[in-house]
């Protein structure tokens, strides 16, 4: 069974939300959604934080913390600012309208409403909403590997580079004589050896780390380590993990593979985070060059190799 949407309704008058439940309950809405009530505009911030939320109803009326000031701190936050705002207010205004779009609302419903409208607005949100998760996710990720693509991944490297520089690494990492797996295999074959690197890879990371496929069979990762040792053998067990798997071609016939990794330091004299990767690139060439299988960790000019 798909999974209800979670809609969280905010209003500081309890009589408020339970309108708002019994209409969902009444049609049909009650199996599609899930309602979260809250009386209050610190409630809603904390409630957003702790789970996956949909779509708002706001109230704009509230004490302490009204509704537009909610609205302005869910759309300044990268984690909440894609969550759609309805608005529900007996405010019919101009200014309170314009107000109410201007800092970001989807839409804007005024009370007294129908049942019908608004269902059918939260239903419409909704639906958007999903259409543009889609193409977001079409826009930053590979789709074959689930991993961001080349140009996501080079920009929330550039991100991180431009933030947070200190300790900061690039890794470069290529699957070993992978045209032989196409040629001898197919390219049917070759695409599950891809993903399966893929997902060993994403395994293996946490959140703060960036994947990214930026090749047919490349793929880099920009983190911040503790130390060169530490960084080294992360990305060394990354390299067993994968030598070891078996991917099953058929129900019987496997095929392995192996990776070659480069690993980069950030020093003061890299602009950016391409000369990190280049230098990281460098190190992975150098990793094929001298037999494949094996991890090698670029510090400054001079290669030190582990
Ligand atoms: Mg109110």
């Amino acid at each position: 069974m798909e999974q209800k949407q979670n809609i969280l309704v905010v209003d500081d008058e309890k009589s408020n939300i339970d309108i708002i439940i019994n209409l969902f309950n009444k049609i049909n809405g009650g199996e599609l959604y899930n309602i979260i009530p809250v009386l209050s505009g610190e409630k809603a911030l904390k409630a957003v934080e702790k789970k996956q939320i949909d779509l708002i109803l706001l109230d704009i009326m509230m004490p302490d913390m009204d509704g537009y000031e909610v609205c302005k701190i869910l759309k300044s936050k990268e984690s909440t600012k894609n969550i759609p705002v309805l608005f529900i207010t007996s405010s019919t205004d101009d200014d309170s309208i314009i107000e109410a779009y201007s800092i970001g609302a989807a839409d804007y419903v005024t009370k007294p409403f129908k049942a019908v409208e608004l269902l059918s607005r939260v239903k419409i949100n909704l639906q958007l909403q999903q259409n543009f998760k889609q193409l977001e996710y079409y826009a930053y990720y590979d789709t074959m590997t689930n991993v961001y693509n080349r140009r996501k991944f080079f920009k929330l490297a550039t991100k991180k580079f431009d933030t947070k520089k200190e300790n900061l690494y690039g890794v470069m990492i290529d699957i070993d004589k992978f045209k032989n797996i196409n040629d001898t295999y197919g390219h049917a074959v070759g695409d599950k050896v891809i993903k399966s690197v893929a997902t060993h890879i994403k395994d293996s990371l946490d959140d703060e780390m960036i994947l990214g496929r930026i090749g047919g069979e490349e793929f880099a990762i920009i983190l911040n380590a503790d130390s060169d040792e530490m960084i080294y053998n992360f990305i060394e067990s990354i390299r067993k993990k994968i030598e070891h798997i078996e991917i099953f071609i058929n129900q019987t016939d496997v095929v392995r593979c192996t990776i070659s990794d480069g690993i980069a330091k950030y020093h003061d004299g890299m602009p950016t985070v391409d000369h990190l990767l280049q230098s990281a690139d460098e190190a992975l060439y150098e990793a094929k060059e001298s037999g494949r299988n094996r991890t090698i960790f670029r510090i400054n000019k001079g290669d030190i190799r582990c």
